[in-house]
């Protein structure tokens, strides 16, 4: 699915599909040779980069701008992936998650790009029965909330039909097969998280405000909604406190990052500490993809509140 040669091929589609000249069905996905047509699209995380490949299939070329390993809240962007950005047909970003991407994609023509941090909101608002309030303080991780992510999958399905017209009904098509399968695991998630001793979740960072939110849960961050702000040895002694009065066995940590803070407060209060996914990106290496480390997370969630 990856590979295929960037550059002049791209533009040249960018421009034949935004003058209107696509309808004829031979430009847009047939009429360049060398990377088969491909819409080019640059996802600026893992999250993104899983939605265009599910939705957009062999149709789509698909650039993840963060590298395997890669903590994506800091990325710094290179030259080329700049000038990835503005050649690509298609940008998808999450306004607030990543602050150098927010500069660059910003000055592209709105037609190019997709903020998620709107479509994830307003989408899931408008197609689920359930939708919770908005956590207070404007939070990211909106993947972590499967029918959120449904709904970023229909979008991106809009926006592709939109540059590639002739294959509307593929991308639409895709999107309403992921959005089952997420909806699956939504109900995976509420029937395993619904019977539990305990309902409060300590992580390291503030990454599963929407994941809480969805199943009714409590998060208790020791950090902020980005993992690289220090813990104050008060907010630890606070947290670890806290956490004695949840009764918590255990204090979760995530790949990517130092799990410095999680193992003191564990150690602090007798607890063991394990792994929860944010899944901003995947370890390098890895054989998973976002179902997988959903279910996983659950596995671990179920085993950690005591879940029936
Ligand atoms: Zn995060």
């Amino acid at each position: 699915m990856r590979g295929a040669r960037p550059g002049l091929v791209v533009r040249a589609v960018v421009v034949v599909a935004t003058t209107g000249i696509a309808a004829s069905g031979l430009t847009a996905c047939g009429g360049s040779e060398g990377d088969g047509g491909r819409v080019g699209v640059v996802a600026s995380f893992y999250p993104l980069q899983f939605v265009a490949e599910r939705v957009g299939g062999d149709l789509v070329r698909v650039q993840n701008l963060v590298k395997p390993g890669a903590e994506p809240h800091d990325l710094e962007l290179q030259p080329s992936q700049v000038a990835a950005i503005i050649d690509a047909d298609l940008v998808l970003y999450l306004s607030g998650f990543q602050p150098s991407v927010d500069d660059v994609a910003g000055q592209q023509p709105p037609a190019k790009t997709l903020d998620v941090a709107d479509i994830a909101a307003l989408d899931a608002a408008a197609t689920s029965v359930a939708i919770q309030v908005e956590p207070a303080e404007k939070d990211p991780h909106v993947w972590l909330d499967p029918t959120r992510l449904a709904a970023t999958g229909l979008a991106v399905a809009d926006r592709l039909a939109q540059i590639d017209p002739v294959h509307a009904g593929d991308y639409q098509a895709k999107a309403e097969s992921l959005r089952g399968q997420l909806t699956a695991l939504d109900g995976e998630y509420a029937r395993g998280l619904a019977n539990c001793v305990r309902r409060d979740i300590i992580t390291s960072h503030a990454a599963f405000g929407y994941l809480a939110s969805r199943y009714d849960l409590t998060q208790i961050a020791v950090t902020g909604l980005s993992p690289d702000e220090e813990a104050s040895p008060e907010r630890l002694a606070e947290v670890a406190q806290t956490a004695r009065e949840t009764g918590a066995t255990t204090i979760f940590f995530e790949t990517l990052v130092s799990n410095r803070v999680a193992q003191t407060v564990a150690e602090e209060i007798g607890a063991k500490a394990a792994v929860l996914d944010p899944i901003e990106g995947l370890e390098p290496g890895s054989t998973g993809d976002y179902f997988s480390i959903m279910r996983s997370n659950l596995t671990t969630l179920r085993s950690a509140l005591d879940c029936q």
